[in-house]
């Protein structure tokens, strides 16, 4: 793109776009991207970043990947879109079909969405609904843990952690649910366990629901925490009769080394929500998903219907794109490459640890964290990477990469290595 075209289309972003949390026109201005092939970014000034982010944990198999194109472009040919009340197509049936084949046994039924946000409002509907159904109409507030992200939605940010989240500024539309402290990453929660059941046992008539992100903690803290807790979760969900919503929307398909982040702990949820690398990273889509229990109960009783339903539920678009991701992932040896993938990450990474800034590394499947003492400067750190060809978007006090699944050994190194001169 010659410069003056390009000077013309950032002015307009300046003056009439708004970016994700930021004021508009953003403080820096954003890098415009003119196309993107496998796995990387071919920026307009003529710059070729790899990415380290896939697009936000969703481009798992690189950009304008053949296969999902000609799913688009196959699925285009008979049909964009079609409402779903009332009509279903291929698509649809196929993609809930293989998505109850690829998630643990007793979820069964899939509610199709438009993002993940989405997704856990819809969760959270069906966990109110389900206890409404049973006649326990108090039992309607939610328990999660600290430094959650569950999605930019009401009921979403209700859940998010209150500090990152900012809850003080919307005052009664999110405050109300119940919060114990976060897990820690060596075990030992013991603490959170004991908080979580006095919680429990004191509320029992006004929760419906746990809600948590399995294994990793994303947008809240990039934090893991040990199978063992999510384990103990589920008995205590048992023993005190509230449902379980894993929020698998950024762990999902293989992220951690196993298809879901629950099968670590081998729990199954009552309700899952997926979506980001749903789709490969190509359309907005995401699904929650529930055993027949849930289901059954909320459709024989009381309204007898699910208070929900998208215009553009069940996309076709994105349902084939969805199916042709899948079957990608199908064929890819996971656990091995992503085991490579950490190993990788974990010895470039763990180089940093000694350098001043940095309180701690994590690593995990196709994670990597560094998490400094002080927020750092995103903007150096943003300019410095990509001098080294890299494209990250640090924030707070974290550095981290999440790069696509087809990532080579070399690009890998060439994040790390990066990373840790960004913070030399
Ligand atoms: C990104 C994310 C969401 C929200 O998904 P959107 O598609 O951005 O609405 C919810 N939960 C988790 C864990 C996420 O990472």
């Amino acid at each position: 793109m010659n410069l003056s075209d390009l000077e013309k289309l950032l002015a307009l972003d300046a003056e009439h776009v708004w970016h994700p949390y930021a004021a508009a026109p953003a403080v820096v201005a954003p890098y415009l991207v003119e196309s993107a092939s496998g796995t990387r970014l071919k920026l307009a000034d003529g710059r070729e970043l790899i990415d380290g982010m896939s697009s936000w944990w969703a481009a798992i198999h690189g950009y304008n990947h053949p296969v999902l194109n000609q799913a688009v472009t196959d699925q285009l040919a008979s049909m964009a879109h079609v409402m779903f009340g009332g009509l279903t197509h291929e698509p649809a049936i196929l993609l809930a079909k293989k998505l109850v084949d690829l998630t643990p046994d007793r979820l069964t039924r899939v509610f199709f969405c438009d993002s993940g946000s989405v997704s856990v409002e819809v969760a959270i509907k069906m966990a109110i609904q389900y206890w409404l159904s049973l006649g326990q109409a108090a039992k309607n507030k939610l328990l999660t843990i600290r430094h959650g992200y569950h999605g930019d939605t009401f009921g979403a940010m209700s859940v998010c952690d209150p500090v990152a989240g900012m809850h003080h500024l919307f005052g009664d539309l999110v405050n109300g649910q119940f919060f114990v402290e976060a897990p820690a990453p060596s075990g030992g929660n013991e603490r959170q366990l004991v908080e979580m059941e006095r919680m429990l046992a004191e509320n029992n008539g006004r929760i419906a629901v746990v809600i948590l992100e399995p294994m990793v903690q994303g947008a809240g803290g990039m934090r893991f925490y040990p199978p063992d807790f999510l384990k103990k979760v589920r008995v205590l969900c048992d023993q005190y009769q509230v449902l379980l919503i894993a929020d698998e929307i950024a762990t999902g398909f293989g992220r951690t080394g196993r298809m879901f982040a629950c099968e670590h702990a081998a729990v199954t949820p009552d309700i899952m929500c997926v979506g980001k690398a749903l789709t490969g990273g190509y359309l907005s889509f995401a699904a929650t998903m529930t055993t027949e229990e849930v289901c059954r109960t909320i459709s024989t009783k009381g309204p007898k219907m699910l208070m929900h339903g998208p215009t553009y539920m069940a996309n076709p678009l994105a349902c084939s794109v969805a199916l042709a991701s899948l079957g990608l992932l199908a064929q890819f040896p996971l656990a091995r490459r992503i085991g490579e993938i950490e190993l990788l990450l974990r010895q470039g990474l763990e180089k940093c640890r000694e350098l001043a800034p940095v309180k701690d590394v994590r690593v995990l499947g196709a994670i990597g964290v560094i998490e400094t003492h002080a927020p750092v400067d995103q903007q150096k750190i943003q300019e410095c990477v990509m001098a080294q060809g890299v494209w990250l978007r640090p924030f707070n006090n974290l550095i981290y990469t999440m790069p696509p699944f087809i990532i080579s050994d070399q690009e890998i190194v060439m994040i790390t290595e990066a990373i840790n001169f960004s913070l030399s």
